[in-house]
This record gives C-alpha cells, sequence and structure tokens, in this order.
C-alpha cells in the first residue's frame, strides 16, 4: 500500500475551534501511527474573509497543541493559476461551461421553483449556449449525464448514496475569477496526493460533487471519513452559547495542551473503558476503527476533571514555568521569596487550572499576609498569644524546615500548651496564609521556609485581637 498522506485544511477565517481541532487531531494521530505525511493547507480563496491574524490563530493553536505538521501551511492563495489552468482544462473539454444569468434571473428561477414546490436548483439554462458575450460569467462544473447517482464508502459512516437529483451545475470559478471551494479542494488534494480525507461530516454533503470532479479531471478519488459534529450539552451544535469554542481560550483559561488534547480525542473515540491518553498512547492506539458515528456532546466537567489529572501528575518544572504567565496577570511578584518549583509542587493536588493554582500561590509570595476576616476572628484571638509565642520559640529553635524537625517541633509545642495538633495546626494556618485553603502545614512551613514563617508568626502575634 501507499503511504498514507492526510491533511488538515482549515479556512482561515477566524480562531481554530474546538471542532477543528479534534480533526485535526484525528489527521495528525493516523499519519503518525502510520508513518504517513500530515498536510497543513491554508485554504485562503475566499480573500474577502481571511486574515493573516486568523492564520497565525490558527498556527498558534497547533502548536500548542502539539499537531505539528509534515509539508506545509500552504497556501491555496499561491495557486491560482494552477486553479485557472484546471478551469480551462474543463472548459475546452467540454465539462464545464460559462454561465451568463444574472443574480437577479437566478433569484427569480429560484423563487418560481420554490412556488412550485420545486427544489432550487440551476436549471442549465447556458449549458448548450455557444455564444461568448462580454458580460460578466461564472463557470460551472456540467454535472455529468446518464448517470442516477454518486456513492462512496465513507470510514466512518459506512455506504453513502446521493442521487444526482439532488445536485445541479456547480459554479467552479466566480464571476471576479476566483475559484470556490469544492473545486480547489480536489484539486489540491490530488495534487498534494491525499489518499484519505478526513473531517467533519458538515462536508458531507459536499463529497459527491467533489467525487465527480475528481473523475473529470482524471484524478484517482481519494478515501473518505466524515468525522461527527460536536455538540453542546442541550443536544444542538456547539457555539459559543455553550462556553469557550476556541482551543486558545483554554489555554487562557488555565489548562493544559495535554488535558485538551485528551478530551478531544475521546469525543468520538474510544479505546476499551480508558480515559487517561498521552499523545505517545494515542498514536500507537488510534484508529479510524473506533469512531463513533454519532455526535460527541461537550461535557465541561469531564474537560476540567482531565486538566486536574494531569496537573496532578505533571512535572513541577514544567508547570512553574507555565503558570509564570498566570501569576503576572494576577499581579503576583514570584521573584525572591519560596521557590516557585516547591509551590507548585504542594498545589499540584489542589488545583483544577493554572488559573486556580495562580491564585493559590498568592499567600506564599505577599509582604503582608491579609487576613480573612472570619479565620482572623477565629483564630487570631488574644487568648491565641501563648500559643503563637511557644510557635515563634519552638519553630525558631528548629534548626532548619525538614518534615521530620517540624514533627518534632510540634510536639513540643502541642506538649507545653496541651493542646492537640488541629488546635496548634489551624491557628497556625491563618497566621501563615491569612486563611488561604492551602496545602498541609507541614508543607506551607517547608516552603515558605523559616524565615518567612517566623516573621508571619511575629506579624499575628501583633495584630491579635485587633
Ligand atoms: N476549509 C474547509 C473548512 O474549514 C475544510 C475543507 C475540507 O476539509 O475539505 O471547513
Amino acid at each position: 500500500m501507499s503511504e498514507l498522506r492526510v491533511r488538515f485544511a482549515p479556512s482561515p477565517t477566524g480562531y481554530l475551534h474546538i471542532g477543528g481541532a479534534r480533526t485535526a487531531l484525528f489527521n495528525y494521530l493516523l499519519a503518525k501511527s502510520q508513518d504517513g505525511a500530515f498536510v497543513l493547507r491554508i485554504e485562503d480563496t475566499d480573500v474577502a474573509r481571511s486574515t493573516q491574524e486568523s492564520v497565525d490563530a490558527i498556527l498558534d493553536a497547533m502548536k500548542w497543541l502539539g499537531l505539528s505538521c509534515d509539508e506545509g501551511p500552504l497556501y491555496q492563495s499561491d495557486r491560482f493559476d494552477l486553479y485557472k489552468q484546471k478551469v480551462q482544462q474543463l472548459l475546452e473539454e467540454g465539462k464545464a461551461y460559462r454561465c451568463y444569468c444574472t443574480a437577479e434571473e437566478l433569484d427569480a428561477k429560484r423563487e418560481k421553483a420554490k412556488e412550485e414546490g420545486r427544489k432550487p436548483k440551476y436549471d442549465g439554462t447556458c449549458r448548450h449556449r455557444t455564444d461568448q458575450p462580454d458580460a460578466p460569467y461564472v463557470v460551472r462544473f456540467k454535472l455529468p449525464e446518464g448517470r442516477e447517482e454518486t456513492t462512496f464508502i465513507d470510514r466512518i459512516k459506512g455506504d453513502i448514496n446521493f442521487h444526482h437529483d439532488e445536485l445541479d451545475d456547480l459554479i467552479i470559478q466566480r464571476t471576479d475569477g476566483t475559484p470556490t471551494y469544492n473545486f480547489v479542494v480536489v484539486i489540491d488534494d490530488a495534487e498534494m496526493g491525499i489518499n484519505l480525507v478526513i473531517r467533519g461530516d458538515d462536508h458531507i454533503n459536499n463529497t459527491p460533487r467533489q467525487i465527480l470532479l475528481y473523475e473529470a479531471l482524471g484524478y484517482s478519488v481519494p478515501e473518505f471519513a466524515h468525522v461527527p459534529m460536536i455538540l453542546g450539552p442541550d443536544k444542538k451544535r456547539l457555539s459559543k452559547r455553550h462556553g469557550a469554542t476556541s482551543v486558545m481560550a483554554y489555554q487562557q483559561l488555565g489548562y493544559l495542551p495535554e488535558a485538551l488534547v485528551n478530551y478531544l480525542v475521546r469525543l468520538g473515540w474510544s479505546y476499551g473503558d480508558e480515559e487517561i491518553f498521552s499523545m505517545a498512547d494515542l498514536i500507537e492506539k488510534f484508529s479510524l476503527d473506533n469512531v463513533g458515528r454519532s455526535a460527541g456532546v461537550f461535557n465541561p466537567e469531564k474537560l476540567l476533571w482531565l486538566n486536574s489529572h494531569y496537573i496532578k501528575t505533571g512535572d513541577p518544572q514544567r508547570l512553574a514555568e507555565l503558570l509564570k504567565p498566570f501569576l503576572k496577570q494576577q499581579d503576583i511578584d514570584f521573584e525572591g521569596g519560596p521557590t516557585l518549583v516547591e509551590v507548585v509542587k504542594g498545589l499540584q493536588e489542589r488545583s483544577a487550572t493554572l488559573v486556580e493554582m495562580a491564585t493559590g500561590a498568592e499567600f506564599y509570595f505577599v509582604d503582608q499576609v491579609s487576613y480573612d476576616e472570619k479565620a482572623k476572628k477565629k483564630f487570631l484571638k488574644p487568648e491565641q498569644k501563648e500559643l503563637f509565642t511557644v510557635l515563634l520559640d519552638k519553630l525558631g529553635a528548629c534548626p532548619s524546615f525538614t518534615e521530620e524537625l517540624l514533627e518534632k517541633a510540634f510536639a513540643e509545642v502541642m506538649e507545653v500548651t496541651d493542646l492537640k495538633f488541629g488546635k496548634v495546626a489551624q491557628p497556625l494556618r491563618v497566621a501563615l496564609t491569612g486563611g488561604a485553603p492551602s496545602p498541609g502545614i507541614y508543607d506551607v512551613l517547608t516552603v515558605l521556609g523559616k524565615d518567612i514563617s517566623l516573621q508571619r508568626i511575629s506579624q499575628a502575634i501583633e495584630i491579635l485581637g485587633a
């Protein structure tokens, strides 16, 4: 068998959508798993709606997800000459014709068809025309005669039949001379040697038209795999109403790319009852055989759960790097003070996103702890003075803040004050963190370090009962 060649072909008219990202991912995984090639093609023939900003946004999002291509990005706008040549070829072979019908004429025909309860289709007025008036025209592809239907076997959906009653003479070149999507996609896929087209099933109605064009242009027809849509929880097509739909919005919300990749792949593909997949696992296990035929429903809680998993199990060094922009965003100065990696280790267990982790990290880096009012009232009372004084004394005598030495110091404090562990730890936690949800007390003490911890205890003593 020849090498698998797949492609992702986004139109740069906006950001990379969750659905597009999943299509890209499926293509990428299949190419990697079969040692094939993954081609990236930017479909920018719609010059008015395509922007460089969108191209950059799509490339950034793919890079963030780790979906590197083997070839490309190729731009359709660089290939207009080729498309022109192919239009010419079809015209010369009598497989396409110039259509001079005006927009008004077409509108009137459409209205009439509607009134008569017929499907609005082009009626072929210009099909047999031989003159070439000096007037604007589009080029139409002649629906081949003497054939009733076009069929193909979709790798996901199975047998697909389209009756030609559904089709009419497709416009392949607009009046301004630019080629249309269905036409260029065929030329590009063929010229780029794509032998399997994996894309969203919103394109399934285009496929018979494209197959006819492959044949007319003398190309071999690739295989197709149409991936079901992604729906919102209300079973309507996923849109902004359901929350963020842009890949990079999830980066800004503090998600890890591996969580999004894992989430997206499972939206439509399964492997037994396994849920957690690294990219390497996926490259080994992914195939179209386990892609479902029905639409996936977007579930934000599951994505959040996966993100917590990847934060919990992530490399603290890497997470610390990823956390920095989020700290900056929250105006948290993390230079100096506790070591960021140690802070991260303490927070991994309890943060579902990097945004949450940044919020949780704040108390480590403040110059002055700000106390939660309720916690302050409850735990920083004048009668705690003895406890804090003993804590200052015993922790001050602790040669260094290791868990073992801290345990020893705590035992001494408990003995002197005759208090249970909780009665020591709770007020101390408020003194150290202000009352914020935080890791275990030894963890907080170790990460803050001796100097800052003692300073915060002194500060608490000063304000007791204030
Ligand atoms: N450019 C098309 C889109 O963004 C994709 C076309 C295709 O995959 O064939 O919807």
